[in-house]
């Protein structure tokens, strides 16, 4: 089990270092993508490279694993999203910068010296989950629904059965 990631970290330094940081971090302390979430219980693990390409641009190169729980589309119960992503990251200081950037990179702007890994890690998430998700077996999906329309049902059935036959009043008339 590896331990908690850095909160904080200086991109350029370790870039001249070439080193991979790795660890995991909370859900919990991850609002935004809590909000999106049915429970902000568990962790990801996530790992980080920093080099530079041969334009000396400063790239930062990673994987996030994580197990999370969203809200299923169909039936609007829990559904468990496995996520599994890799990116590369331009770390650029302007927009001039951002402009220079070669295709292919994600830039990310940074105007100051470290960096929050949280923050990072929080977007990448935030970009992995699906639009809309959905358990991957429609058929279980139905069943909670059904499940959830049977009290309904029951009660339609039950004024139904409340309401007064009109038939029965005629039936009386006839035994007087
Ligand atoms: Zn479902």
């Amino acid at each position: 089990m590896s331990g908690p990631l850095p909160v904080k970290i200086d991109p350029l330094h370790l870039a001249q270092q070439s080193a991979c940081i790795s660890g995991t971090l909370t859900l919990r302390s991850m609002e935004r993508l809590c909000q999106c979430l049915v429970s902000s219980e568990g962790q990801v693990e996530a790992s980080l490279s920093f080099s530079r390409d041969a334009s000396r641009q400063l790239l930062i190169t990673g994987t996030i694993v994580a197990m999370v729980q969203m809200t299923c589309q169909r039936c609007l119960q829990p559904v468990d999203v496995d996520i599994d992503t890799a990116f590369t990251l331009a770390i650029i200081s302007s927009e001039e910068a951002a402009a220079r950037l070669q295709e292919g990179y994600e830039a990310y702007e940074l105007d100051t010296e470290y960096l929050f890994v949280k923050d990072v890690i929080e977007d990448e998430l935030l970009l992995s989950l699906p639009m809309a998700a959905a358990h991957e077996d429609q058929v279980a999906c139905d069943a909670v629904m059904l499940e959830r329309l049977k009290p309904e049902i029951l009660e339609i059935e039950a004024v139904a059965e409340e309401k007064p036959n009109p038939f029965a009043a005629l039936k009386q008339l006839k035994t007087d």
